[in-house]
């Protein structure tokens, strides 16, 4: 059995789910979505309305250490974002309960996506690839091939795995710049590459528009600013992307019409 699966912490991100799942239902997806739901939060209704399976789990058992290094204020202070913006909405600790999904053993693999991801074209074929798998954090230039992106991975439940990762994860003074993505690029070191169609990164859209190809483009990734944030200092730029996302959340369905990229500069 297979499961998407993705995490949601509070209603900002129960929102993008829904708009995941609309996206999913859209593409004919032939498994269903599983949300990890850390603490109760409005939209999680919604979420089972729409078909989605929702699991409750507590955030993982974290030292007290851990929870303060790596706490919106002292993240933000130690590891600046320097390219984009997070939203107020956004906890870094939050996105190590990800790792929650090792537990889901009733799944042979699963994939997930983060909540501020939308599917454009079916992406049933990830599940063919072996843990663990993922995209590059590609969003500015070739140097970022080498990095991954924790938005959208391939992975395979294993308690033992779990267990192991929580080991690996909570060492005195650890501190993890980029929480989870770096830890699962360090703890999975020979990840396997996914080509940048299956996590496209909102930011490619200006800096690299050559590579904004709509047949191609499989999975779309809000990365920093969201969509549906009121204001963001990127609406201008990202008018399009945010378009085409409120159009899959509220009608289910892609605009007619897909916007055209913007020209590359020389
Ligand atoms: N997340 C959450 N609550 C939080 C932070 C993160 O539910 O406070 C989940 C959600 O699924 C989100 C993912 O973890 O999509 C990763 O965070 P985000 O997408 O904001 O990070 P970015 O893609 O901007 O690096
Ligand atoms: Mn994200």
């Amino acid at each position: 059995m297979f499961s998407y699966v993705t995490l949601v912490t509070n209603e900002d991100y129960a929102l993008g789910a829904l708009a995941l799942a609309r996206s999913l239902a859209m593409t004919n997806a032939a498994w269903p979505l599983t949300v990890l739901a850390v603490r109760e939060a409005p939209g999680l209704d919604a979420l089972a309305a729409a078909g989605c399976r929702i699991v409750q789990a507590d955030p993982p058992p974290l030292s007290a250490g851990f929870r303060q290094r790596h706490s919106r204020q002292s993240q933000h202070a130690r590891a600046p974002f320097t390219k984009g913006n997070k939203p107020a909405f956004h906890d870094p600790l939050d996105n190590f309960a990800k790792l929650r999904l090792w537990q889901l053993e009733e799944f042979d693999r699963v994939v997930f996506l983060d909540a501020d991801a939308i599917v454009i074209h079916n992406i049933d074929r990830l599940f063919g690839y072996p843990e663990f798998a993922a995209a590059p954090n590609l969003y500015e230039s070739l140097a970022d091939f080498h990095r991954l992106n924790s938005g959208v991975f391939v992975a395979q439940p294993s308690r033992r795995t779990f267990d192991a990762m929580l080991q690996a994860l909570d060492q005195p003074d650890a501190f993890w710049p980029r929480t989870d993505q770096t830890f699962l690029q360090t703890y999975f070191p020979d990840w396997h590459g996914l080509p940048y169609i299956y996590n496209t990164l909102q930011y490619v859209w200006f800096n690299l528009p050559q590579l904004w190809k709509w047949d191609a483009i499989r999975v779309i990734h809000y990365q920093y600013e969201k969509p549906w944030e009121e204001n963001h200092p990127k609406r201008e730029q990202l008018g399009p992307l945010i378009e085409t996302w409120r159009h899959v959340y509220e009608h289910g369905t892609l605009p007619p019409h897909l916007p055209s990229p913007p020209e590359p500069s020389p």
